[in-house]
């Protein structure tokens, strides 16, 4: 599940953790501010001992009727949700990496192009979703992130 992450990585060149997969999942989140080549935010729900993850180039909607683009990206290790730090030049993802915002989540559905999730985190709050449309249009790895209108 880690072959994509540890492929693109010299741990000898890069302060990032080697990919792992971990036995237990917490189901906790992190969204990591990244200045890479372009300003984005990853966003990684722990799933099945790795880190599913997106691109988020925006910043990531802390209400409701905004959708942003998140690119599916390669799973990272869990004990990524604690990475902060500088990804040296002439690595891949060269630049700095900040936590934006971290917590725990519940997860309510994971289909293949559906999940929905509740975010318990500073800054992100409440019910999401990452929904992941079939279209030729949007391409293999385009989902959309947004909050949900909460039935309470
Ligand atoms: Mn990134």
């Amino acid at each position: 599940m880690l072959e994509k992450y540890n492929e693109k990585r010299k741990f000898n060149r890069t302060p990032e953790p080697k990919g792992v997969v971990s036995k237990k999942s917490q189901k906790r989140f992190v969204v990591q501010k990244h200045h890479a080549r372009a300003l984005h935010y990853d966003f990684r729900l722990e799933i099945g001992g790795v880190l599913k993850s997106w691109a988020i180039p925006k910043v990531p909607p802390k209400t409701t009727g905004i959708r942003r683009l998140a690119m599916s990206v390669e799973a990272h290790p869990v004990s990524y949700l604690n990475f902060a730090g500088v990804i040296p030049k002439g690595n891949y993802g060269a630049g700095r990496v900040k936590i934006w915002d971290q917590g725990r989540f519940e997860l309510e559905k994971n289909k293949h192009r559906e999940i929905l999730f509740n975010l318990r985190g500073k800054k992100l709050k409440g019910d999401y979703a990452l929904i992941h449309p079939n279209s030729e249009r949007f391409g293999k790895k385009a989902w959309l992130f947004f909050k949900r209108k909460s039935e309470s």
